[in-house]
């Protein structure tokens, strides 16, 4: 098992490295800016160290200062979490090169993944069903771009390969419209992600957002740990997820969840990952692959009784997965609430001091938070301050303690989106379950 590892991360995420290495008897290193002196996890690591002032750059995203902590510290791996260097191919290999071990998978997976064009084209290999589009980059001659749009057939979206974040991408839906948006996403993706290659799909007008957990151990070990559905999303950026997907239809899920496992096998995968399909009358389409930790990973932590973090944690010291997928089974349901500090109108950050703050809990309740009474949200990094998880028997009765754990979920002193997830629990259209990735901006609107 690894000795000791440095938690490259801030926040909820930094904090739940932390216990899962804790269980393994894995000493802790928490790195953090100026402003995060007072982070939950830094209290409790066995060591901290200060890696820079509050801009990410210079801290979070600086790679030479977390070498240097990696090396000071003498630990022996490195957890980047999910966001900042979790999927930057060049920190994996400088993090490896350096003598340590990179929690994740190995930085030719992450490069091969983080090129969209290229994850494509990987997982048709594999057998993963993907999106009708150009298949590869789009060239110059404006004739047969105009022929790939009428092949594919319109609406379609053009997207830059190395586009991330919802950014990068434009929907087409006549002809005439087609030639400019490929020219200004091209110029777009160039001063934007430093490569101008984009690519055309067509643009499907309802789906939802439906993803499969895998994990992977590199030794020729593979399993996937079912779904999750994201389509509850505003600005690309999911609010609210649940654990199983509800109706899918079971061939096509049965089929999809194998074609990721064996394609984990065919890339050679290792590590926690995620594959991420947009689901439509009854059919997956793949659009790209997280290499790291999910933020929503509890919704499949408590429907599949795996701890990914701790089998990433295994994974990296060359163990081989823990369980077989005969072994994987999905109990009941599970869903996730993202609380942000954030104003409920605008949804502006709101960070500042947490007057009070009062976690709900119970049987199947748990919330996975670096908040506490006292402490101050900065104003530098993302506005999650915490997942509110409920597992039942059922969707109902995960869905019922959702909307009392939400009730007794108290912060104080700054602003949160808690009412909006309130309102959303008690949807209608929600409560049935399957709405796609439109309806939360659609509410919203109305
Ligand atoms: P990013 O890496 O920026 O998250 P994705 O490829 O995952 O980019 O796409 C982000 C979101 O854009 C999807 O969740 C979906 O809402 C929308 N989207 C992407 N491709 C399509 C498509 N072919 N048809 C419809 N919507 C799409």
């Amino acid at each position: 098992m690894l000795d000791k590892v440095l938690i490259a991360n801030r926040g909820e995420i930094a904090l739940r490295i932390l216990r899962a290495c804790k269980e393994l008897g894995i000493k802790t290193v928490a790195v953090h800016s100026k402003a995060d002196r007072e982070l939950m996890h830094v209290r409790l690591a066995d060591e901290a160290v200060c890696i820079g002032p509050a801009p990410s750059a210079q801290s979070y995203l600086n790679i030479p200062a977390l070498i240097s902590a990696a090396e000071v510290t003498d630990s022996s791996a490195i957890h980047p979490g999910y966001g900042f260097l979790s999927e930057n191919a060049n920190f994996a290999e400088q993090v490896e090169r350096s003598g340590f071990v990179f929690i994740g998978p190995r930085a030719e997976t992450i490069r091969l993944m983080g090129d969209k064009v290229s994850a494509i084209e990987a997982m048709k290999k594999a057998g993963v069903p993907t999106v009708p589009g150009s298949d590869g980059p789009l060239g110059d001659d404006e004739g047969d771009n105009l022929a790939i749009a009428r092949r594919i057939g319109y609406p379609v979206i053009i997207k830059a390969a190395a586009g991330g974040g919802g950014r990068g991408m434009r929907v087409v839906h006549t002809e005439g419209h087609l030639l400019s948006a490929i020219n200004v996403t091209r110029t777009e993706a160039h001063s934007s992600f430093g490569d101008g290659t984009v690519y055309m799909e067509k643009f499907l007008e309802r789906p939802r957002h439906v993803e499969v957990q895998v994990l992977a151990d590199g030794q020729g070990n593979a399993i996937h740990l079912y779904d999750r559905d994201c389509s509850l999303q505003r600005r690309h950026q999911k609010v609210l997820e649940e654990a199983p997907a509800p109706g899918i239809d079971p061939d096509a899920r049965a089929k999809v969840l194998e074609a990721c496992r064996e394609a984990c096998i065919e890339i050679d995968y290792r590590g926690a990952g995620t594959f991420e399909f947009l689901y439509e009358d009854g059919q997956f389409f793949f659009i790209e692959m997280n290499t790291r930790v999910q933020v929503e990973h509890p919704v499949t932590e408590m429907v599949t009784g795996v701890d990914i973090v701790r089998e990433q944690l295994r994974i990296a010291s060359g163990l081989p997965l823990s369980i077989r997928q005969e072994d994987v089974k999905l109990h009941g349901h599970a869903f996730e609430c993202r609380i942000n500090a954030e104003d409920p109108r605008t949804f502006m950050p709101s960070p500042g001091k947490v007057t009070l703050y009062h976690p709900p809990g119970g049987l199947g309740v748990r919330m996975d938070s670096h908040v506490y009474t006292g402490y101050t949200v900065p104003p530098h990094y993302d506005s999650l301050i915490g997942k509110l998880i409920t597992w039942g028997d059922s969707r109902e009765i995960a869905l019922t303690r959702m909307r009392n754990g939400l009730d007794e979920l108290l912060v104080e002193g700054i602003k949160t989106n808690t009412d909006l997830h309130k309102d959303l629990v008690r949807d209608g259209h929600f409560q049935q379950g399957g709405v796609n990735i439109h309806y939360l901006e659609k509410k919203l609107a109305s």
